[in-house]
This record gives C-alpha cells, structure tokens and sequence, in this order.
C-alpha cells in the first residue's frame, strides 16, 4: 500500500467550504487505497490573527505563553477536518504534535525537530483511520520535566510533514497549497512565470532562501537529507504540480532529525588557477564582454567575484581550470589593453567546500569552516558562499592538509570526502529559476587587516549574534594601510544587530569601519546544469547589460549565479534574465 504524508496550508482549509472540499477530496485518495496522513496548518490567517491578540495583551509576548497560544490555531483546523472526513463515512483521528510525539529542541518559536514517534500513527493507520496531524507544533522535554509545546516557526507545517513522511517512511509527500507549484520566478513580477514540472532540492533551497519562498526552506532540507519524494501541488484542482527531486534515499541517524548534521561532504579541487582583473571600469557591459570572450574562447569559468566599485573602477576575479590559463591570459590582456586596468593569475591553487542543506541559514557553519582552516594556517584567498556549498580558493600546498582539517572538525567520514571528482552533464538547465530578493543590506567593513583569519573573525561574531550573511566578498585591493575590505549582504531587519555584532571587532582593528552600500537588490539565476555548461554567467551580465543596469557585486557559486545591483533596477533585472534564458510560458 501507499503511505502518502499529505499537508494542507491556511488558505485550503481558510474556512468551512474549504475544510469539506478538502475532506472530499481526501475520501477520494483514501479510496484509492493510500494510508493517509494528513498535516495541516491553521485556518486562513488565524496565525496572524493570535499574533496580533497576543500583541495586544503584551508587546513582548514570553515565547512559552506565545508557543501555547500560536499552536492552538493548528488544534482548530485538525478537529474540523477529522469532523469533516467522519461525516464522509471515512474513519479518521486528529492528533496533536505532542499526542504524537514530535519531539523538538526547546527554542520556543522556532524549534528544530529532533525525533518523531511513529507507533501511534502506526497503530491508527493500521486501524484504517486517516491520521490528521497539526503541523507548526511539537513538544520539548523542556526542564521541569513537564513536555512544553513549541512551535517550528512561521510556515513551519511543511516542515512538519515532511519530517514525518522521513520518520514514517512515506512514499511521498504532497504539499498542497493555493499556487500551482513553484514557478520559474515571482508571478506577481513576471507574468509568464512558468511552472517547473521537477527541479533538485538543491536548486530549491537556492531559490527559497533568495525569496521564492514557496516552501519552508527547511522542509525542502529535510527531503534532502533524507530523499523523500516532495511534490507541491494546488490544493484547487488535479494538476501534477512540481516535483522536488533529492539523490539517496537515506535513513534517520542518531543525531536528531533535523539536526542531523548540516555539512554531508567535503571536496578538493586541484588545479585552478585564479584571474584577477583590477581597476577596470565600472560600466553596465564589462563582465559581460570579459565572460563572453571566454565563453567563445571555450573556457568553463567557475567562480566569479566582483567587489564593490571603489570611485570609478571594479575589480573582477574568477577561477578556472590550470589548463585554461594560457589563453584565458590571452583573452584578458587583449581585453585590458582597450579598457585599462591590470591583469595578475595566480596558478597552483585548489578550491575547497564543504556541501550540506541550508548551510548559509546556520550560520556557525561557514564561520566554523573559515576558522578551521586559519588555524591551520591556510590563507583564504577567495571565498564563495550559497544554501547548499560554501567554497574557498586556498594554495594548493596546503589543499590536502586544508582538507584533513576540515574533514575532521565536521565529522566527515572517508566516503564522504572527494578529491577532483568528475561532475558530469545529466542535461539539467543551466537556469532552471530566477528570484530577486529585495531585502538585502550591503556592509562592507573598510580597513580589515590583511591576515589569515581575518574573515574567519567575522563571519565568526555575525554568527555568534546569529545573523546570516550572504554575499561574502573579500576586496582585491590592498590600501597603503596593508589593509582590505570585506563586503557582505545580509537581511535588512539585521542591519541594527549587525552594527552591534562588529563593534568590538572593529575597536580592536585599527582605522576599521563600516559602511552601509546604497539601496540594493540581489538577482540570482539557479541551475544545476550551470556547472557543467560554458558561459552562463556571461549570458545572465549580458542580459543585464542590454537593459543598461550596472552590476556592483558579482557572487557565484557552483550552481547559482547572484549579481547585486540597484534597488530601482530589480524588477527591471528579474524580467530581463528571466526572457533572456527563455524560462516564460510564452516562449
Ligand atoms: N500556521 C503557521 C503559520 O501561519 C504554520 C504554517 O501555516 O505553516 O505560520
Ligand atoms: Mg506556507
């Protein structure tokens, strides 16, 4: 038989009609014969609605009494539904997430899963019943002993049943919800949006965390670790939606169920070499007539990184394959001899990442991996950061002990570490999505003494204040102060904490300062066939090129590629790069 974990969102079970459309429809899949659980989340937007009651009463909520409050609107929705589906004749019974056995960290507000018990929901599928689950909701063992209820955090009923088909074991996980599926970008921007029959949980947690927030970014972490099928679908009408597709089906280890550990690989990359392209001009154009000559040149670029303009001139570096170098130099220096600027390559070096779901969203992660290779003394000399990779170009003397280290401080075992692995073309898309994020903040922190570690530090203290960073772009150029700068993005709500999070630091960097870039958006293009194709990035500056928007920090990773640019000049770019790749409905 078929073990479905089905989870319906706010606006399909928003009110009475809705709840019994629902429970028709699930009559229907149980009929088929499937073993049905079902999650749901609270009615409408009654999660809002609490939020605000709570506010009302006190404008600092305790996160305990908050919890208790919040999880009751999900209590509402399973009583209904389970109503609704016994009045069709089918046997069902709601549970909440403590009657179950969801078992969470005790952060109220937004508790990680650690263990879900399967015996109960076991016992009454067994029975024939339909299980109907609230979703959002868990207890802690909290430390009076007395089980407290938490809550995963807004949108958190994805994860909820997504974590239960991995502890069930379930065919497969349907989210239900009010769009058709995820879409190549934002609807509501780009009109012939279109939707994607399947895309990989990685190029899903790339896109989520940039803001095409159809799915708890978690949820899609959870698939991922665990290869659970994930489809999402419109709860409105029968169409397939879109499948989210993972590697290895994998079972729960020790760890905690979310917790399992974040970073599930490490590799080596030798034989690089990085290119550096200093003082060129700040014009809309340029990167996209540096990558497109090496494109034509038949070089596959890997990372690129573009630093903040300083007056008016860029500095772009990238890394490709050692044995590129010898024309990639050709192509450069004709290119600089009609632009200016300088040209410096740097052979024998060797890239380093570590892989993992939802690295960037945990932010102990790259800090973690940063100080482990300045303690070693390994000197970073590019650093390129994303949801699923963060990657550092280090010399390659010092690539396997860099490795070693690395391997040992996250726990890797032997089979989880490749040294120069093949990465072959599957025929994925080179983009397979577009999503602009306008929520970000540029900070760069000016006179950053030019030492190993110095980025390490860093991400270190915006860690500690649990803020995540993004875009981590470390300046090419020294000043005479043999200083750099490091520029990063980060969310606008953590610009305060952001500030308060640097400040020792900066007491004890001599002349160091902040300085706030000016009204930013972030477009990034997602894909995994990016990796393998030649000449995507050059493609995606073109098509910014040809609107005229000028390009101030370039950030790429293996399989995304994210360009900061104007505020003004987001939508504009999301239009432009999605038509360009010919991603619409109407192409
Ligand atoms: N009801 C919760 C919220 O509105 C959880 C969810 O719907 O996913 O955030
Ligand atoms: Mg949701």
């Amino acid at each position: 038989m078929t073990l479905l974990v089905q989870k319906f969102g706010g606006t399909s079970v928003g009110n009475v009609e809705r709840i019994q459309e629902i429970a028709k429809r699930i009559a229907s899949f149980k009929e088929q014969g499937n073993e049905l659980v079902i999650v749901v989340s609270a009615m409408g937007d009654s999660t809002n609605q609490l939020t605000k009651l709570a506010l009302e009463v006190n404008s600092c909520p305790p996160p305990r009494e908050l919890d208790m409050l919040l999880s009751t609107g999900e209590q509402v929705t399973i009583a209904l539904l389970s109503m609704a589906l016994i009045k069709l004749d089918i046997p069902a019974q709601s549970m909440t997430g403590s009657q179950v056995g969801i078992i969470t960290e005790s952060a109220h507000g937004r508790a990680r899963i650690l263990e879900i018990k399967t015996e109960k929901i076991r016992e009454l599928l067994k029975e024939g019943k339909v299980v109907v689950i609230a979703g959002f909701q868990g207890t802690s063992l909290g430390s009076g002993k007395t089980a407290e209820i938490t809550t995963l955090g807004r949108g958190g009923s994805d994860t909820s049943a997504v974590a239960l088909a991995a502890a069930l074991n379930a065919d497969a996980c349907e989210i239900y919800t009010d769009v058709p599926g995820v879409l190549t970008t934002d609807p509501r921007k780009v009109k012939d949006a279109k939707l994607m029959r399947t895309i990989s949980c990685d190029e899903m947690l790339e896109l989520a965390s940039l803001g095409a927030a159809v799915l708890h970014p978690r949820a899609v972490e959870i698939a991922r670790n665990y290869g659970i099928k994930l489809v999402v679908r419109s709860s409105l009408d029968n169409s397939k939606g879109t499948t989210l597709t993972s590697l290895e089906k994998k079972y729960i280890g020790k760890e905690g169920l979310e917790l399992s550990r974040p970073v599930n690989a490490i590799e080596l990359i030798e034989n690089q070499s990085v290119i550096a392209l200093s003082n060129i001009p700040d014009q809309p154009g340029i990167a996209a007539d540096l990558f497109e000559t090496l494109s034509k040149g038949g070089i596959n670029v890997d990372l690129i990184i573009q630093s903040t303009h300083q007056g008016q001139t860029n500095d772009i570096t990238f890394t490709i394959s050692e044995k590129d170098l010898p024309i990639a130099k050709l192509l450069c220096e004709q290119l600089i001899n009609t632009l200016g600027g300088e040209l410096t390559t740097q052979n024998n070096m060797s890239k380093l990442s570590i892989r993992g779901a939802g690295i960037m969203g945990r932010p102990g992660i790259a800090a973690k991996f940063f100080e482990t290779l300045s303690r070693s003394g390994v000197n970073l000399r590019l650093i390129a950061t994303s949801e699923v990779k963060v990657s550092c170009v280090i010399n390659s003397e010092l690539g396997t002990k860099g490795l070693r280290c690395a391997s040992e401080a996250f726990n890797l075992k032997d089979k989880q570490i490749k040294i120069n692995p093949t990465t072959n073309f599957l025929g994925e898309p080179e983009v397979r999505g577009v999503a602009l994020d306008p929520n970000q903040v540029q900070v760069s922190v000016i006179n950053v003494p030019d030492i190993p570690g110095s980025a390490a530090t860093l991400c270190r203290s915006f860690a500690d204040a649990g803020i995540c960073v993004d875009t981590i772009v470390q300046s090419e150029r020294k000043n005479n102060l043999d200083s750099k700068s490091i520029s990063f993005t980060l969310n606008k709500n953590d610009r305060k904490a952001a500030d308060n999070a640097l400040k020792p630091l900066l007491k004890s960097w001599p002349n160091s300062y902040i300085q706030e870039g000016t009204g930013i958006a972030r477009i990034s293009a997602v894909g995994s066939g990016m990796a393998t194709q030649i000449g995507t990035a050059g493609r995606m500056f073109r098509a910014l090129a040809n609107e005229n928007i000028n390009i101030r920090m370039i950030a790429t990773s293996e399989i995304r590629t994210s360009c900061i640019i104007s505020e003004k000049d987001g939508d504009n770019a999301l239009k432009a790069v999605h038509k360009f790749f010919k991603l619409g409905s109407t192409e």
